[in-house]
């Protein structure tokens, strides 16, 4: 099917219209007319080259919602007319141990992202959702209850589940101290599941303009972190911090708000080295940073059922593909609260 998008014709030049062909609907298929699509910092990082070579024209795009709009034969689980989503991961090996206990992100094989992977059945580049259509095995796709909006349903796929994901798995809850460190898109969400999930949470922002903003969406106090004496009152109190920022840092000063046997965990995935910790902060506390991909597709499901359940959305600016390049501009800049979104009915068919 001839597919119209916005791609990259090289790291270095601005996204562009292009069209391209998508595979035909297999037996297992599911085939989605894009709605929205989301604009998260990894598409940047990814087409500018931030992470490595990649290939090109590159169609970036992994927080994705529209209509089901065909279903091959074997299909169960979607029909024509069903809101649907596609997040960063459109295969893996189905047969590893991480697969079989719905880890997919941690595929040994290596996941086949929504963009930057090889499709297996063409050989072909997977092309991202800054698109018109996707088609994708039905195993890789999410369905998106009634109770949420699209347009705002749409950065969940991304932002949602890769903080919602590690909160979860270290187990984040009531009585529990939990720093968010950088208020973008991630962030915003990572402070809305932290206060769900029943944490007294602080933001750390450069940003002294977020300061209200991080309030009204529900933090409990906030750090402007170039202020050394607000670092230093939170000194070895907390007992987790997820870490978002998508720029190089110092983690020492970070590592050390951590109290004993506290966790703080990377997401943010800058393509320059952070530096830090010292050794002796990790020591003395016993503390840990660890790291963490997105997350499995059972619980991106979870996810999304979570923030139906309890009113949870990613707060967005809806914008139409033609402002894509200035999108990215404003993203690049930390001007966006907190999530581009684009309306896909602004991209004209093939
Ligand atoms: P974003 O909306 O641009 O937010 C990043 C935030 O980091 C900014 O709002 C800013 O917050 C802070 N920041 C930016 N530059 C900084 C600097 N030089 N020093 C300190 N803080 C800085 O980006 P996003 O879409 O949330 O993505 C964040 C990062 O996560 C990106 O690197 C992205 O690639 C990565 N990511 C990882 C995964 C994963 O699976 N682990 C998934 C999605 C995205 P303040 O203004 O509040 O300081
Ligand atoms: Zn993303
Ligand atoms: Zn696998």
């Amino acid at each position: 099917m001839q597919t119209s998008a916005f791609a990259a014709p090289s790291s270095a030049e601005p996204l562009a219209p292009w069209t391209f062909e998508r595979r035909a609907v297999g037996p297992h298929d599911v085939q989605i007319k894009i709605t929205h699509c989301g604009v998260c910092h990894s598409d940047i990082h990814a087409t500018t080259g931030d992470w490595g070579a990649n290939n090109y024209p590159f169609v970036p795009g992994h927080e994705i919602v529209g209509v089901v709009s065909r279903v091959g034969a074997h299909v169960t689980r979607y029909k024509v007319g069903d809101v649907a989503a596609i997040g960063c991961i459109v295969d893996s090996c189905r047969a590893c141990e991480p697969c079989a206990e719905g880890e997919e992100q941690l595929c040994e094989k290596g996941m086949t992202g929504t963009y930057s992977g090889i499709e297996k059945e063409t050989g072909r580049p997977t092309y991202g959702g800054y698109s018109k259509a996707i088609v994708v095995n039905e195993n890789y796709v999410l369905s998106v209850p009634k109770a949420l909006d699209p347009s705002r349903a749409a950065p969940l796929l991304c932002a949602g589940i890769t903080t919602y994901s590690p909160l979860r798995h270290w187990k984040v809850g009531p009585g529990q101290k939990v720093g968010v460190v950088g208020l973008g898109g991630l962030g915003h969400m990572g402070v809305k599941f932290a206060k769900a999930l029943g944490a007294h949470v602080v933001v750390f922002t450069t940003s002294p303009g977020k300061v209200q903003a991080a309030l009204d969406l529900g933090a409990h106090e906030v750090v402007v972190s170039s202020d050394p004496a607000q670092m230093k009152a939170h000194k070895n109190s907390f007992h987790f911090i997820l870490n978002t920022v998508s720029a190089p840092l110092d983690l020492d000063p970070y590592a050390q708000l951590l109290r004993r046997n506290g966790v703080m965990t990377l997401v943010g995935a800058p393509g320059e080295p952070h530096t830090g910790p010292n050794v002796f902060t990790l020591l003395m506390g016993r503390r840990s940073i660890a790291g963490s991909p997105i997350g499995g597709i059972a619980e991106t499901q979870e996810m999304l059922d979570f923030c139906a359940e309890h009113g949870i959305a990613a707060d967005i600016e809806l914008i139409p593909i033609q402002a894509i390049n200035e999108a990215w501009r404003r993203v690049e800049k930390g001007d966006i609260r907190y999530r581009f979104v684009i309306d896909m009915s602004t991209l004209a068919e093939a």
